[in-house]
């Protein structure tokens, strides 16, 4: 385990593995796991109120449990109660690494940052550059991953996201996930082309229901934006240097970015319809306001608690959601 650091949200991952050492993203650490619920349990008997998210609250089971050593905290641009978890996790004796995005989107914040993470690591920038040329030939392939789902139509929304997802740590092993995603794509292509489905776009945290994607093609749907996932995988990795790569990175910043991104992609991706998925207690909610101000398609927003299956009122307000743009297609 000593090799491991825990990461509560996408960081400059470059840094972590120019020292030789392998990320683990919590988030994916505590939904992957066989019994998700139970940790979120779990952390209410360790005295975690009833209304602080699941994902908080899973992550800190999972460090407990797993014994992690060091734990970066994302404490700007993500989630307030991270500040809290990393206190909490330190009396608990885990060595607590805050990293902060500046509000400001500020060029020097951010090297100032990131500098801070790599003194921490005794990392130097041309140890990082390099890594970055590494991360960056599987960034294109992730690139070619998305093109696969939403232009030649032969990967599924679930697949989309779980790269997608999983590029904030590349489950800690870069070979594995290189093969992995490599094996996928020559099998993506002797698919056929998927027709006939509605297409969507998906807004926000990542789902805590575990039976999501399958659900809405289940109905005649299909996700072929994954928007905050895909941020994971820093998608304009060919477009700037590591910090512009990060100061691009939509998520920690303010709404504009994100709505400029989800603009382009219902042009580029002929998206009918959006799903604003959100945790229940947490702040990212009120997004929906601004959003649904600012996107001229139709959005479905959804809410979600603990980890399972999606409940049958949540399917049903999906099901009719489907039904309706294939009535605005007709
Ligand atoms: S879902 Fe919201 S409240 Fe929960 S950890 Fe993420 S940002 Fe924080």
């Amino acid at each position: 385990m000593n090799k491991h650091v825990g990461i509560t949200a996408t960081v400059p991952v470059e840094i972590i593995y120019a020292a030789g050492l392998k990320p683990v993203d919590l988030n994916n650490l505590f939904i992957t796991s066989d019994f998700p619920k139970q940790h979120v349990y779990d952390a209410e008997i360790a005295g975690f109120a009833h209304n602080i998210c699941a994902w908080i609250k899973g992550i800190y089971s999972v460090v407990t449990k797993e014994k992690f050593q060091r734990v970066i905290a994302v404490t700007g641009g993500d989630c307030s109660n991270t500040i809290a978890l990393g206190e909490v996790l330190q009396n608990r004796g885990v060595e607590v690494i805050p990293f902060e995005y500046p509000l400001d989107r500020s060029r020097d914040s951010l090297i100032n940052a990131m500098e801070r993470l790599m003194a921490y690591f005794s990392v130097s920038w041309e140890a990082v550059e390099q890594t970055k040329e590494r991360l960056d030939r599987i960034r294109a392939k992730l690139r070619t991953l998305d093109e696969y789902t939403y232009k030649l139509n032969v990967i599924s929304g679930f697949e989309n996201h779980l790269y997608m997802v999983s590029s904030s740590d590349f489950w800690g092993d870069l070979e594995r996930y290189e093969a992995e995603l490599d094996k996928l794509l020559t099998e993506a292509q002797k698919r056929p082309p998927r027709t006939q489905e509605v297409r969507i776009g998906y807004l926000g945290v990542p789902p805590i229901f575990t039976d999501f994607y399958e659900l809405i093609e289940d109905k005649g749907g299909r996700v072929v934006f994954n928007e905050i996932q895909r941020q994971f995988s820093m998608p304009f990795f060919d477009k700037e240097d590591i910090v512009g790569q990060y100061l691009r990175y939509t998520y920690p910043y303010d709404a504009e970015g994100r709505i400029q991104d989800i603009e382009e992609a219902i042009k580029e991706r002929g998206l009918q319809g959006l799903i604003h998925y959100t945790q229940t207690f947490c702040y990212r909610q009120i997004y929906d306001i601004i959003l649904r101000e600012k996107i001229s398609i139709p959005i479905l927003t959804l809410e979600g608690d603990r980890p399972g299956k999606v409940d049958s009122r949540t399917a049903l307000r999906i099901e009719t959601f489907i039904e309706m743009l294939k009535g605005v297609e007709d």
